[in-house]
């Protein structure tokens, strides 16, 4: 474990698509891209740590 600051991107996170404004809960730190469901836009993308959000963030829940 390099990284042990808690961030929003280690919890699940509740986001909204840029594309369809389709509203989808995702984990923080997926282990694979994310897209939405309704139209296939990537909501975050894995780096290997903290994935890259490429969504509007609504809520971040514990
Ligand atoms: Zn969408």
């Amino acid at each position: 474990m390099e990284n042990l600051i808690k961030e929003p991107t280690s919890k699940f996170l509740k986001l909204r698509c840029a594309k369809c404004k389709n509203e989808q809960i995702v984990f923080g730190k997926p282990s694979t891209k994310v897209n939405c469901l309704v139209c296939g836009k990537e909501l975050i993308e894995s780096t290997g740590g903290k994935g890259k959000i490429k969504a509007s963030i609504l809520e971040v829940l514990e």
